[in-house]
């Protein structure tokens, strides 16, 4: 591809509402465009890499033995009334309706479409087990779309759906995925862990997420340094023992609830039960000295995005702080109050309605940057508590200490048993004749926030590094003064050809632009490998091989390029 025939698209200057690293670099390096909240546009450099991700999934979804079909991004709301989750799913699930006033949804997920199908096609126990997958768009009105494609309410999952006579079958399957997800994330070049996750609203029994390790990620996970044992922190928390809690001995000033000294007075004073909900925010930069820190939250602002900008340090073990004081450690003015700690529960006013969902912790350009998602249409009933999983506690699997980190969910898989089958009557006939509601499991990859994760983990001050497998390019050609020299050119044209005629993806950057520009530019796109082209190497027959991720040059034949590039 020649750059003077391609839409490059790069920025100089970061986009304001670019929060984490990923969507700053994904807007500058000409990947994405917003059009709106939570929807992109793929531009061509951005679209290349998303289909290599999309290729190495494919890959091994066929590898473990799944096959791929397509479904509607429209789905029917008589599918979902079917289920049951017409009414549970909540405001995430986009409802629309045609001209003829019948309803449907913007598929958020496809278990109803797909039990829809397998229970029409699929009458015997001799056509299972059946692993059907799809790399396609979902759409879900996230409460907070936000770091780009990270969060988008348009992406592009990969969701596979397994059918099964039997347990066992669906456990062999699930395992077999499970290898296949390890196989994708480490083809891809990522730090991934799998961790035990929690089964949350779509219900069923087993279930593990794969976690991407990067300060920005949105969860918290709970890794043990004696054992392969890893949970994001919800689960970690349910499957601990039940320890002893320490009682807090910090003093609740000058709060709105001025009878309540400690935490479970307040939580008994409003009459809600601390569930399971475990949510932490860990800012970089916070005391180590500081484990804990817990405040309440005023309900009477219009909290958005919230930001701290310095750390309080915070002496006592288990301290407590009203607004103003967090206003004034933060130095936030009105309208914006940041929490900050090490970790960090907080506690919603009851006015507030609830905290259905919170996540925090990007460390942005030296700054803290803390969010918490509010949602005023759901019921106050979680309380953020992180006093049974912390960094130091005993692992719930008896090997090793916790370690707390931050992940990013690209995977996620579940042994979903008989939820959807059930309700939705998909059977089989058994070897005895006998009708027999399938067990199915589920599937899923966020392709989309996959690109995001990758360059999460893979960038420097002067833009993305990508691991090979997924380079939008492998080789940049960068000809100096070209427009100069007949000799460079040549050079420049004749190792193009060869290159791409050994089937290697070359961007040719024929601008007419300063050297200086297509350095940056290269270097902003993040493509692996540069060649670069100047009269004073041709003397010589050399070029100078610049490598993306360490910076090394060396020089080269001009003949050795290829073979040194294969
Ligand atoms: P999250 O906890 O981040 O909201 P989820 O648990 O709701 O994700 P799943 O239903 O498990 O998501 O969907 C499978 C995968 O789809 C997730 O593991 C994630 O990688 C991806 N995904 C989910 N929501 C989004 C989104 N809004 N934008 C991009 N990718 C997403
Ligand atoms: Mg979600
Ligand atoms: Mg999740
Ligand atoms: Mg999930």
């Amino acid at each position: 591809m020649r750059t003077s025939q391609y839409l490059l698209s790069t920025l100089k200057e970061t986009p304001a509402d670019a929060e984490v690293k990923s969507h700053q670099l994904m807007m500058r390096a000409g990947m994405v465009r917003k059009i709106a909240a939570g929807l992109y546009t793929w531009l061509p450099t951005g679209l290349r890499t998303l289909r290599k991700v999309e290729a190495v999934v494919r890959d091994e979804m066929e590898k473990a033995g799944a096959i791929e079909v397509s479904m509607p991004v429209v789905q029917p709301a008589e599918l979902w009334q079917e289920s049951g989750r017409w009414e549970d799913y909540g405001p995430e699930l986009c409802r629309i309706k045609d001209r003829g006033n019948r309803e449907f949804v913007l598929g958020p997920t496809h278990e109803e479409v797909i039990t829809a199908l397998v229970r029409g096609e699929v009458s015997s126990y001799k056509q299972l087990p059946l692993n059907l997958f799809q790399i396609q768009t979902k759409f879900r009105d996230e409460v907070r779309p936000r770091f780009g494609v990270m969060r988008g309410r348009e992406f592009l999952m990969k969701d596979a759906y397994s059918f099964h006579l039997d347990k066992a079958s669906l456990e062999d399957t699930y395992q077999r995925m499970h290898r296949a997800y390890c196989n994708i994330f480490t083809r891809l070049g990522l730090d991934f862990r799998p961790v035990v996750a929690d089964t949350g609203s779509i219900g069923g029994s087993a279930s593990h997420e794969f976690q991407v390790l990067a300060e920005s990620g949105e969860d918290v996970i709970a890794i043990s340094n004696g054992s392969d044992f890893a949970a994001n922190v919800e689960m970690a928390e349910a499957l601990a023992p039940s320890t002893e809690r320490a009682a807090p001995t910090g003093e609740l000033a000058e709060l709105d609830t001025p009878n309540a000294k400690t935490i479970d007075e307040l939580v008994s004073q409003f009459g809600i039960a601390i569930e399971k909900t475990v949510k932490t925010l860990i800012v970089k930069g916070a005391s180590e000295e500081a484990p804990l820190v817990a405040l309440l939250v005023r309900g009477d602002h219009e909290l958005n995005d919230i930001k701290a900008e310095k750390l309080p340090q915070v002496a006592s073990p288990f301290a407590f702080a009203d607004e103003a004081d967090i206003r004034a450690a933060i130095g936030a003015g009105p309208g914006s109050l940041g929490p900050v700690g090490l970790k960090l529960p907080v506690i919603v006013d009851r006015s507030v309605a609830v905290m259905s969902d919170f996540a925090a912790g990007a460390n942005v350009d030296g700054k803290h940057h803390t969010h918490i998602n509010w949602d005023r249409d759901a019921q106050f009933t979680a309380v953020a508590d992180i006093r049974n999983v912390v960094a130091g506690d005993p692992s719930p699997c008896g090997k090793g200490t916790i370690e707390l980190k931050r992940g990013i969910e690209v995977g996620h898989i579940f042994q979903l048993g008989t939820k959807y089958s059930e309700a939705m009557k998909a059977t089989v006939l058994s070897e005895q004749g006998k009708a027999t509601v399938m067990e199915m499991g589920c599937y899923g990859i966020g392709v989309s926030r996959v690109v995001a994760a990758a360059i999460e983990q893979n960038h420097d001050d002067k833009g993305i590094i990508w691991p090979d497998a997924i380079a939008p390019f492998q080789v940049v050609i960068i000809p100096m003064n070209m427009h100069k020299s007949h000799r460079v050119q040549d050079a420049a044209e004749r190792l193009y050809a060869e290159l791409t005629g050994a089937g290697i993806e070359v961007l040719f950057d024929d601008r007419k632009e300063r050297p200086g520009v297509m350095f940056a530019d290269m270097e902003l796109i993040g493509i692996p490998h540069s060649i670069i082209i100047g009269e004073r190497g041709l003397d010589n027959d050399l070029v100078e091989y610049k490598n993306r991720r360490d910076g090394e040059k060396v020089e080269l034949a001009i003949s050795d390029v290829l073979a040194t590039l294969k």
